[in-house]
């Protein structure tokens, strides 16, 4: 495995990959790397002959009073994991953008609701980023896990609106045995927090249960979802059209469930599929 620092050093080893015939697979990470990360590395492999992990912490991305400087952070176990799923380049920039950087990427039909609504700045900084990574980067496949169910929609549709030529693959949410979704951010949780951030996930389960057996209406399964979370602070519970992100009143074939909330200090999102047909 190659650790590579400098982006230019990147495109160069990419370009050379390219001109030999070899396909690119790119995973965009902020480190810290578990499960959910190495899924996305393992769904690329029999797609691609060389994998490009990036692990970059985006100050883009973060709000004034967020968690950039405290962002977990674990090089050293980070690498190893990569060497572990046959990673190619591991690209760990110091900095991503150049100096007077002033340009911004942002979809602005997808980033005025859920998670936007409380982090405003949070997609432009997340398709400025991926932007300028696939520039560098330049892969023909990128994974994206649908635990970031918007950031997912956003990324597809920047690809799609500026025809990039990237496929986006989108890898499925991967759980801790008990269901809490994996991220980064679980390390901030106290024992006793921990415990209670499973709520999200099990009422995510209750509600999918409830659309099987015939509930069809957003207000009754929103109400039974509300009365098992075990949070500090709701940000949302929606029933969204995939596409759209829009909330839907009566469940569609192709509607999700997703959720945000605080345990703690700590926010915690997740989403399930509900539709039925
Ligand atoms: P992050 O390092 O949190 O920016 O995440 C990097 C990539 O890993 C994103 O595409 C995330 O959606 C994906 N990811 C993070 N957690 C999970 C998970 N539990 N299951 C699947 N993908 C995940």
């Amino acid at each position: 495995m190659l650790p590579i620092v400098q982006p230019a050093e990147v495109t160069e080893w990419v370009e050379a990959e390219r001109a030999a015939g070899r396909r690119i697979g790119f995973v965009p990470t902020m480190g810290y790397l578990h499960e959910g990360h190495r899924s996305l590395m393992r769904l690329l492999r029999p797609k691609v002959d060389r994998l490009v992990v990036s692990i970059y912490v985006n100050p883009l991305q973060f709000g004034a009073n967020e968690d950039f400087t405290s962002y977990p952070r674990d090089p050293e176990g980070d690498a190893q994991a990569c060497r572990a799923e046959g990673v190619d380049v591991l690209f760990s920039p110091t900095e991503l953008y150049p100096p007077g950087f002033a340009t911004r990427i942002s979809v602005p039909a997808l980033d005025q609701t859920l998670c936007s609504v409380r982090r405003p700045h949070f997609f432009t900084g997340v398709a400025t980023a991926v932007h300028r990574l696939f520039r560098i980067v330049r892969p023909h496949f990128a994974a994206f896990g649908e635990k970031d169910f918007q950031q997912l929609a956003v990324i597809r549709r920047m690809v799609s609106d500026l025809a990039m030529s990237v496929e986006i693959v989108g890898g499925p949410v991967v759980r801790e045995a008990d269901g809490l979704a994996m991220s980064s951010r679980n390390a901030y949780l106290s024992s006793a927090q921990r415990v209670r951030a499973v709520s999200l996930s099990r009422a995510l389960v209750a509600m999918q249960g409830a659309a099987l057996k015939g509930e069809a209406q957003g207000v009754a399964l929103r109400a039974l979802g509300r009365s098992i979370l075990d949070v500090d602070e709701l940000d949302y519970l929606s029933i969204i059209d995939p596409s759209t992100l829009q909330p839907v009143e009566r469940l569609t074939a192709r509607a999700r469930v997703v959720v945000a909330a605080y345990v703690g200090k700590t926010r915690l999102i997740d989403n399930m599929p509900i539709g039925v047909d």
